[in-house]
């Protein structure tokens, strides 16, 4: 049994997920939002064991991150464009779909535990950050490995109201 599937517009490319998926981020920088053509994308991340695609063959754009210089690679439906997931040079074991592309994104929980915001810094002003949920100016970790403190709201705001620290 699979936790939930998903697909494109036309329906050529289907696949399955076999669980929840381990964590989810909200990311707001300038890939995510160019990729999805919205403010942020919501990306559920999943080990690749546990993701299957079940119909269809995507094709494959490979982005050079401007970050860290490596592979992010854009698995999407030549027929209706629809992006379906990311696969990473630097996380090959990860699949990260585009969470509008499940049958029923409801179908995953975002909670405070599995959940994060980041690169803020980049988000649109108009963007709301919900409370309770730890929010990031840009990444996670440090490039020296040092994690970074996460901003953690008591009530929605907007981007463009928050106090961002150095990215
Ligand atoms: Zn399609
Ligand atoms: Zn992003």
């Amino acid at each position: 049994m699979s936790f939930a599937q998903g697909g494109c517009l036309c329906g050529k490319l289907r696949y399955d997920v076999a669980c929840p998926p381990s964590k989810i981020t909200m990311c707001h920088c300038k890939f995510c939002q160019k990729a999805t053509g919205g403010a942020y994308m919501i990306q559920p991340v999943f080990n690749v064991d546990d993701f299957a695609v079940t119909a269809g063959v995507p094709k494959v754009y490979t982005h050079i991150s401007e970050g860290s210089g490596q592979e992010v690679r854009v698995h999407f439906c030549d027929t209706c464009g629809t992006k379906i997931f990311l696969t990473f040079q630097r996380f090959e074991g990860a699949v990260g779909i585009f969470g509008g592309t499940l049958d029923d994104p409801n179908a995953i929980n975002i909670t405070t535990d599995n959940a994060k915001h980041i690169f803020l810094s980049d988000g649109q002003k108009d963007s709301f950050i919900p409370p309770h949920i730890n929010a990031f100016a840009a990444h996670v970790v440090q490039s020296d490995g040092t994690p970074v403190a996460p901003l953690v709201l008591d009530q929605p705001e907007r981007i463009a109201d928050l106090k961002l620290g150095p990215t």
